[in-house]
Formats: structure tokens, C-alpha cells, sequence
């Protein structure tokens, strides 16, 4: 478990039986739900647990947490690592893809386990904090590449680290004269927004720019507490950017993407990017083919204001980056 978890106010169920208990899933279920959780790890915090229907088979938050036999068949198209982290890797918890930033991954555990996930052959709550020596590895690493002007911490999900940890991290970052922003890549708002609390508003207060891109699906997502969370950023003169992955049966309709846009709106996020999905290992039953996605965006063309249409992008396998869906 990261450092700092004990700051969350409620529980998070980890596995099938308590997802059972809870009755998030029929107990026939129970059995199919733990044979998935061998691979792919189950988190849902009670936040999260608060938002699904139980009794809505379509449920589209329970479809992006609760976990389902289909992700145990692996597509043929579908790759371990479908962004290339890896040989863009020149140390432990770094990725260097483009010329001006990397990311700095600090640990590979996050609030909630999103069934489609990008990462989802390495992150788990075993997984990835990186030690004080690799830490200072990669913060070196940074310190010694003069062209990088923007740090981008993800994971994992970097705002469950404890306050200390990540406030030593922005710190230092900060300090590094070629850094001009910093940008943090979270669920923790939508997912687990207890954590937005003073000690982490304080560690966020570095002396360069600090954004927050803010992972989130579907309206329903940016529930009252999850508005307050987002209210503490923003009045902390923190810019935030909305993130969000096109998914089969989440928010797959002009209505569902118009509603989640304006939420984002009304809570102060600007969308930035709607990712096509990766192929991940066991994620088909989320795909969107690209056509679809396209109408899509020319549907919200007028429905919503300019400002709050994203970017319709996808990564490239090989490790290309971000491309326009074209
Ligand atoms: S929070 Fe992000 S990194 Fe973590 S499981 Fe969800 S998509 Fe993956």
C-alpha cells in the first residue's frame, strides 16, 4: 500500500467477496469476478461505490470498475504495453516521448482499477512505488536533461502518494531551472476526492506551475463531492484539464459525451483529450471503432460550447505518441 492511504475517510473494496457484499455484483458472480481479480486488480472506493446502480445491468460507472470474465480473452490486436512505456524508458519510472517532456511515474497503485486501463499489466496495489534510490534516479535523470521543460507525473495515479512524498517530489522538480510546468495525471477528484484536503493543497504549492489532468468518463462521475474537491483545486489557481477515454457503454452517444462535457465545464475542467482506447489485454468489449468516434465529434460540433471540445486523439503502438484521430 503507498504511503499515505490511510488519509482516505472510507474503504475501498479490494476484491470479489467484498464486492459481493456489498452488492455490486450477484454472489453467482463472486466466483468469475475472483478468477479475473488473479490478473487485473479490483479497487472501488466508496465514492465510486456510492455512484453505480446495482440494479442497472448497463450501469455506466459500475462498466468502468467492476470487473468482467471478457477480460481474461485477450484480442488478437490487443499488447501488453499498448503505449510503448517501455523502450522509452531511459530510467526506472521514466518515460521520455516527446522532445520537451517526459512523465515521471512515482508508483504504479491508484484509488480505483479502471477495467480498460492502458497500464493494467502493471499497475495493482503491489505495484511500482519506486524507491528512494530509483526515485532519485529519475529526478536526476530530469535535473541532467536540459531539453525537458515540462515533468508530467502519472502512474499509476501520483495524488494518493502522502502529501510529504509528493510535495518533496513537486519540490524538487520545481527547483530544476529547464522545467517550466508540471502536470499531474489523476482519478483522484472523481474517484477518491476525500484526499483533496489541505495537506495535499499544500503540497500541490510549488513555486513553478502546477496543472491537473483530470481523468473522468462519464457525468455522473462529478458527483457533489467530487465538485468540492475540484472547487479546493481550482481556488488553489490550479488549471484543470479534462481527460477521458471513449468507451463502449460509458459514454458512447452524443448525449453522454455532451453531459460529461458540461459537467467538466461547470466544475471548472477544461477538456483536453478524448483518447481512443488502447488495446490493452482484455479491453475489447470498450472499443469504439474510429468512424464512430468521429461522428461523435462532429455531433457535439454545436451541441456544446467551442472551448469545451477535446481533442480526439489516440497513442500510437510503437511509442509515436498522441495523433489525431483522422
Ligand atoms: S486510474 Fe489511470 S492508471 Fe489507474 S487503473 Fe485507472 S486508467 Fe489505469
Amino acid at each position: 500500500m503507498p504511503d499515505g492511504d490511510s488519509r482516505r475517510q472510507g474503504r475501498t473494496l479490494r476484491d470479489a467477496r467484498g464486492l459481493a457484499e456489498a452488492g455490486l455484483i450477484p454472489p453467482a458472480a463472486e466466483a468469475d469476478a475472483a478468477r479475473v481479480a488473479q490478473r487485473f486488480a479490483i479497487a472501488v472506493t466508496d465514492q465510486v461505490a456510492r455512484l453505480i446502480d446495482p440494479t442497472d445491468a448497463a450501469d455506466p460507472i459500475a462498466r468502468q470498475y467492476i470487473p468482467d470474465l471478457a477480460e481474461l480473452d485477450t484480442a488478437p490486436h490487443e499488447i501488453p504495453d499498448p503505449t510503448a512505456d517501455g523502450p522509452f524508458t531511459p530510467v526506472t519510472g521514466v518515460v521520455h516521448r516527446y522532445p520537451d517532456r517526459a512523465l515521471l511515474k512515482p508508483l504504479l497503485a491508484c484509488p480505483v482499477y479502471c477495467r480498460f486501463c492502458f497500464r493494467r499489466e502493471v499497475v495493482g496495489p503491489d505495484g511500482g512505488l519506486l524507491t528512494e534510490a530509483q526515485l532519485d534516479a529519475a529526478l536526476s535523470w530530469f535535473e541532467r536533461t536540459p531539453q525537458i521543460r515540462e515533468a508530467i507525473l502519472t502512474g499509476g495515479d501520483p495524488l494518493i502518494l502522502s502529501p510529504r512524498r509528493l510535495g518533496a517530489i513537486l519540490a524538487r522538480l520545481s527547483a530544476i531551472p529547464h522545467i517550466e510546468t508540471l502536470r499531474i495525471h489523476t482519478r483522484v477528484p472523481v474517484a477518491d476526492p476525500a484526499r483533496v484536503d489541505a495537506a495535499l493543497l499544500a503540497a500541490l504549492e510549488v513555486d513553478k506551475p502546477v496543472m491537473i489532468a483530470v481523468h473522468a468518463n462519464h457525468a455522473r462521475e462529478f458527483a457533489p463531492e467530487a465538485a468540492s474537491a475540484l472547487a479546493r483545486l481550482a481556488r488553489a489557481g490550479i488549471p484543470l484539464l479534462g481527460q477521458t477515454v471513449l468507451l463502449r457503454g460509458v459514454n458512447d452517444s452524443p448525449q453522454a459525451l455532451e453531459d460529461l462535457l458540461r459537467a467538466m465545464i461547470r466544475n471548472r475542467v477544461k477538456p483536453y483529450y478524448l483518447h481512443a482506447l488502447d488495446p490493452a489485454p482484455g479491453t475489447a468489449r470498450f472499443a469504439v471503432p474510429d468512424e464512430e468516434g468521429l461522428a461523435l465529434m462532429r455531433a457535439l460540433r454545436g451541441r456544446v460550447p467551442g472551448f469545451a471540445i477535446p481533442h480526439f486523439v489516440r497513442e500510437q503502438p510503437e511509442g509515436g505518441g498522441k495523433r489525431p484521430v483522422a
